[in-house]
């Protein structure tokens, strides 16, 4: 703040959560990350809705469940009165109006049940969507369900400039829409096309082809590489649309395809800083952290 002498002490909430967001992208681990300098739906780890309630998503992996943890959800939304259960775009389950005193309790029973922050209301990775792939398609080339998941492990967790979006299809039909997410992976039989820079939103932006790779180890290269290269140079709240319209395919090509020795090193990087990123924000409030900040305000009568 001193280096780039702002006018106040406290700055603007876009300086704020900018700069937040450039030293946990820099100093991953060494920074502590500063809530108050992020917007309320990161703070409260939970999206506001229009009445002053919170929407809670837990994360599913791959979008895939059982019995035992849509049972869990059914009891949480028997126990808080959720009036409405959404199944959401990214192939998660939406728990609405949940009051904010109400999220750590919450939290807790789904952290019980084995769920962990879905980061539905985060500039961060959001979900990884996948078709049912060669499992049980027909038409499916290879297992895009269990590679949603594994990507999802990987991936989960990290901070980005904007939100972040992958899906997974088994074939080129193309069931998981991954031609518009941050990065979508399109299964086909010699292997995995990887595809960037889509977004499904106000201007649908179809995604650029990146490359073709062989194996799955290549293809969680290059989804950390390319998230590593996003994070580090995108400016903050820019989606990766924008990101590549700007700095140009070719650019990008150049520093993950043509650089094999600068792409493990990305891919490096990433997963440092996953190393320190990888906690989950509801079990550390379900477990008393921020407290303050979910107890209903105390009003005092004047006079
Ligand atoms: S994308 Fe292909 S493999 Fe996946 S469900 Fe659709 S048709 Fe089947």
């Amino acid at each position: 703040m001193e280096v780039l002498e702002w006018n106040s002490t406290d700055g603007c909430p876009s300086c704020r959560s900018a700069l937040n967001y450039y030293l946990l992208c820099v100093w991953p681990g060494e920074y502590k990350d500063d809530p108050q300098s992020r917007y309320i739906n990161e703070r409260a780890h939970a999206n506001i809705q229009k009445d002053g309630t919170y929407s809670v998503v837990p994360r599913i992996w791959g979008g895939v469940t059982n019995p035992q943890e849509l049972r869990a959800i059914a009891d949480v939304a028997e126990k808080y009165q959720v009036p409405t259960v959404k199944i959401t775009g990214g192939q998660r389950i939406d728990l609405l109006d949940i009051k904010k005193q109400d999220l750590p309790k919450v939290w807790g029973d789904l952290n019980k049940a084995g769920f962990v922050s879905g980061h539905a209301y985060g500039k961060s990775l959001r979900t990884v969507k996948t078709c049912v792939g060669k499992e049980w398609c027909r038409f499916g080339t290879q297992d895009s369900t269990g590679l949603g998941i594994k990507t999802e492990k990987m991936t989960w967790g990290s901070w980005t400039p904007a939100k972040f979006k992958i899906a997974v299809s088994g074939c080129p039909r193309n069931c998981a829409e991954a031609s518009i997410k941050d990065l979508g992976i399109v299964c086909v039989d010699s292997g995995y096309e990887i595809h960037v820079g889509g977004n499904g939103g106000i201007k649908v932006r179809v995604t650029d082809f990146l490359c073709k790779v062989e194996t799955e180890a290549e293809v969680l290269e290059y989804t950390g590489a390319f998230m590593q290269l996003y994070r580090e140079e995108a400016r903050y709240l820019e989606r990766t649309a924008h990101w590549i319209e700007r700095v140009g395919l070719n650019y990008v090509k150049q520093r993950l395809v043509g650089d094999p020795k600068n792409r493990a090193a990305l891919h490096g990087r990433f997963l440092l800083s996953q190393q320190t990123s990888q906690v989950d924000p509801w079990a550390e409030r379900a477990a008393g952290l921020e407290k303050e900040q979910f107890e209903p305000l105390k009003l005092h009568s004047v006079g």
